[in-house]
């Protein structure tokens, strides 16, 4: 008999690699020069990857592991366009102008989006069934109720409406909230199945896939770059640099302006029909208002509960976070108290110092970093933004570029800071009223 909470067959994978399983992919020959180099092979790397193809451009994607080992096949599958920063923040930082373009590029990554999965035709499993953000404290509820009035105002978007407390149920089945706001647009689906679907469609564009072959320099070689591997040396026109949460030193410039995350996520075993439709009546994908937040939803086939969160203010292992997670899902629904865990994963994400999305060009490299908790969608959406840029099209033109990409005296990309910032966020979300 296994350990509380675990099932006797528990894995340290993701539930996502059993539907689909990592790709083999077998370390290809390198070629002595391309078009374009796009390091990483998440869903960043493949948008840039896929669209450049498709213009003609002769493309490598280099990946230090398999396709799509960072978070692009562990993710909570959760897609929305809504940014970190609500409105109101990102008014008084940038204006009312730059704001409303900023909350209205989230908007455009989701309709983006829903094209791309429809017109790939990329069987996901994506349900369009919205997302219900609760509310921590009644002092968060007005401030979801605030900034949505002043998004239909002043940008002209609906974002959603509010849910009184004493609907919740009708949308989760717990008392922990007070209200919350449902965003119809977006839902979930399986993010390894769309990161293998997304490949195949990547491969088929004439992409060249060199896996294994993590990047060690990258330096300026004529009008192009020399782009030094594990394997030999690339070199290429145009390089994208598309590592988010994993960034490396050979892009220290990069590196020093994210701070990598480890979020940690479990699946529950299979439950009874009646148990998953009430616990989550709408199918809807759930977060909530905490600075340390959980995010939570039904599996794309309905019949288990996946949970995520910052299990801890430290890098723990996933049976550590495994147990958790189960505490924090039974806080939220006491009666999954005996229900076992059957899968324990994490991944990272990336923060931006300002927790915005950043995409562009810095010494000469293009980039499309800091998903910021969330980039299904925001990630797939930059990748393609940067395939524009090196393609020279109009529709390159993007509200997330161009801003700082602030950075911190001496920091050098290694978080040293993060367990004293999640214990003031810990504490922030304790005494929130
Ligand atoms: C547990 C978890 C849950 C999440 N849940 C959600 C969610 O519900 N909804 C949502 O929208 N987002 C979610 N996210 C975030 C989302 O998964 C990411 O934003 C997105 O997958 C990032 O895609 P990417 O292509 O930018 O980076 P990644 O998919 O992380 O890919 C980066 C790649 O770069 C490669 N790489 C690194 N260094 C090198 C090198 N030197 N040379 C070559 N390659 C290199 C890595 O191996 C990696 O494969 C979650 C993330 C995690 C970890």
């Amino acid at each position: 008999m296994a350990e509380a909470p675990f099932a006797d067959d528990w894995k340290a994978t993701p539930y996502w690699w059993e539907a689909a399983p990592r790709p083999e992919f077998v370390p290809i020959p390198l070629p002595q020069a391309v078009d374009v180099a796009v390091v990483g092979s998440g869903y960043a790397g493949m948008a840039a990857a896929l669209y450049l193809a498709r213009a003609g451009r002769d493309v490598l994607i280099l990946e230090a592991s398999d396709p799509g080992h960072g978070a692009s096949s562990r993710s909570g599958g959760m897609a929305g366009g809504g940014l970190k920063l609500g409105y109101g923040e990102l008014k008084a930082k940038f204006g009312q102008a730059k704001a409303a373009a900023l909350v209205r590029e989230g908007d455009n990554a989701m309709t983006f989006f829903d094209e791309f999965i429809a017109s790939e035709q990329i069987q996901c499993q994506y349900q369009k069934v919205g997302r219900f953000v609760g509310a921590h404290a009644p002092s968060h509820y007005d401030a979801m109720a605030r900034d949505a009035d002043l998004v239909k105002k002043e940008v002209g978007l609906d974002t959603g409406h509010m849910i009184p407390k004493s609907d919740v149920a009708n949308e989760v089945a717990t008392d922990i909230y007070h209200g919350g706001k449902v965003t119809p647009s977006g839902g979930g689906l399986h993010p390894a199945v769309y990161h293998q679907e997304f490949l195949d469609r990547v491969m088929a564009a004439g992409v060249k896939l060199a896996a294994m072959t993590p990047v060690e320099r990258i330096s300026r070689d004529g009008d192009g770059f020399a782009v030094k591997t594990s394997r030999g040396t690339v070199k290429a026109k145009e390089v994208a640099v598309m590592t988010n949460g994993y960034t490396p030193r050979a892009t220290q410039q990069f590196r020093r302006r994210l701070v990598p995350v480890g979020s940690y996520i479990i699946a529950t075993e299979e439950l009874p029909d009646d148990t998953m439709n009430r616990l989550f009546p709408n199918h809807r994908m759930i977060a909530d208002t905490k600075k340390i937040l959980y995010y939570y939803r039904p599996s794309p086939d309905r019949k288990r509960v996946i949970f995520g969160g910052r299990a801890k203010t430290r890098d723990v292992e996933t049976r550590e976070s495994g147990k958790v997670l189960h505490d924090f899902m039974t806080g939220v629904f006491p009666e999954l108290k005996d229900v076992k865990v059957t899968h324990s994963w994490t991944g990272n994400v990336a923060f931006a110092f300002d927790k915005l999305p950043h995409t562009g060009v810095k010494d000469g490299l293009h980039f499309a970093l800091a998903c910021n908790g969330s980039g299904v969608v925001k990630q797939t959406y930059l990748g393609y933004k940067t395939a524009q840029r090196i393609l020279g099209t109009p529709e390159a033109e993007c509200a997330f570029e161009g801003l700082a990409f602030p950075t911190i005296p001496l920091y050098d990309g290694n978080p040293w800071f993060l367990p004293i910032v999640q214990r003031y966020y810990q504490y922030r979300d304790r005494v929130a009223r």
